[in-house]
């Protein structure tokens, strides 16, 4: 049998890269345990879901045309509502991406005179063309739906202050987002996110409050829908879909909520009861089943590059001791070779196109040339092992995914492989 530091040799890893990563793997062992718990939580609530709605071999049937009575999807959506312990979902292929759930809950839930209120810091930066923070055709702001924005004070806490000010008769949706998307800014715990949820409620009891949930299911016990959150949306090439799901994105919530986001999705008159699955469900409900683990190998990942990143003296976000409420992790390079050097290891360690070599480009939705590493099963999936970052100041790297917890180490090695390569890092 060949040795495995031999493989790693083979692959381009050098000898010190892969002892840094041994003796840095060593010291995780209790943090990984409690990962393994809270993956075996979860495991468990996703089976339960999926008994308690009777998952049958007949939910994975082909659907086409209109798609009534289509039973794999509709069973799914109980499935995710039980998961999420709310009234309903909507959990749809039609549903392209997370931006698309997200501009679909927005969207089906706010009128022309509403204003929508963002209390805890600028959302992701596909949305500023959604509400029209950055001038775009469809946006929210062209059917007059205003928009209005507290920052997190200086520590990164809830500015209640202002954000009691700033909710007046039109606010009608306030938007919180669990991960920090390109920002440095921590994420949000569940229990946070509950704090002022329960706090902008006190002040107006009818705000609809939605969460963007993306990179955040599985990693705690909890979610959004369970601390009031009335709508939780996410993408199923994230965390939900397992590494399984080629597409879609999920919005879990109040009935009236999600009724009027199936009525925004296909047509008035017509909402949910249209949309087949066209033979999809299986890798949505395997998917689906596989998530906690999948979950918690990229959760893996992630400390083990905080810890590698930070010992090497560079800023890591979270670090390397902190709670994790996503499973993305960024690290502060401060030029843009840092960067770039980083995604180039990632994406040599994939399993799909690893003899591509990743460059900076001005993607649309981004205000900047992003670079983007991924040799994944599925087009952009990023929780496959997958790193991005904008090229500019901070200049900070953002890694997340991996299907596999192996898989996971080996693209991380690969990173500082690449730095040292590069005359960055010396180890
Ligand atoms: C990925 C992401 C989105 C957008 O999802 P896409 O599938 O890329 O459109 C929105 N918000 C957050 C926090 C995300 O991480």
């Amino acid at each position: 049998m060949t040795p495995i530091n031999t493989i790693y040799s083979e692959m381009g890893i050098r000898e010190t890269v892969l002892s840094f990563g041994n003796t840095i793997e060593k010291d995780l062992k209790k943090c990984f345990e409690k990962i393994d718990e809270i993956a075996e939580y979860n495991q468990l609530k996703v089976v339960k879901a999926m008994q308690d709605n009777r998952v049958s071999a007949g939910c994975f049937n082909y659907a086409s045309g209109y798609g009534y009575d289509d039973q794999g999807r509709d069973t799914l959506e109980k499935v995710y509502a039980s998961i999420f312990h709310t009234e309903s979902a909507l959990v749809r292929p039609q549903i392209t991406c997370g931006t698309h759930a997200l501009a679909l809950a927005l969207a089906a839930n706010l009128r022309p005179g509403d204003e929508l209120l963002a209390p805890a810091g600028k959302p992701y930066d596909t949305l500023e063309e959604v509400i029209g923070i950055r001038p775009s055709n469809g946006s929210l702001a062209e059917y007059g739906i205003t928009y209005s924005q507290v920052d997190l004070l200086e520590d990164g806490t809830f500015d209640y202050e202002n954000i009691k000010k700033a909710i007046n008769e039109k606010t009608k949706m306030v938007a919180i987002q669990r991960s920090k998307g390109y920002q440095t800014r921590p994420s949000f715990s569940v229990e946070q996110i509950g704090e002022l949820i329960a706090f902008v409620k006190r002040l107006k009891p009818d705000l609809i409050c939605m969460v963007d949930n993306c990179y955040g299911e599985f990693v705690e016990t909890i979610e959004p829908s369970d601390v009031g959150a009335d709508m939780t949306v996410g993408s199923l090439i994230k965390n939900p879909g397992g590494g399984l799901a080629p597409i879609g994105g999920y919005i879990a919530g109040r009935e009236d909520l999600i009724d009027a986001c199936g009525y925004r999705l296909t047509s008035p008159g017509l909402g949910r009861e249209v949309g087949a699955s066209l033979g999809i469900m299986k890798d949505f409900y395997q998917g689906l089943f596989l998530a906690p683990t999948v979950a918690a190998a990229a959760l893996k990942g992630a400390i083990f590059a905080a810890n590698i990143y930070e010992k090497l003296g560079f800023p890591v976000i979270p670090n390397s001791t902190e709670s994790r409420h996503d499973i993305i992790q960024a690290v502060e390079f401060g030029i843009p070779e840092g960067v770039i050097e980083f995604c180039k290891g990632i994406q040599a360690a994939a399993p799909v196109g690893s003899y591509v070599t990743p460059e900076p480009w001005p993607m649309p939705g981004y205000d900047s040339d992003v670079i983007m590493a991924a040799g994944a099963f599925v087009q952009g999936s990023s929780i496959e092992l997958s790193a991005d970052g904008p090229i500019k100041p901070p200049y900070a790297v953002y890694f997340q995914g991996g299907l596999t917890w192996p898989h996971a180490k080996l693209g991380i090695l690969m990173s500082l492989e690449y730095l040292v390569r590069a005359g960055i890092v010396t180890l």
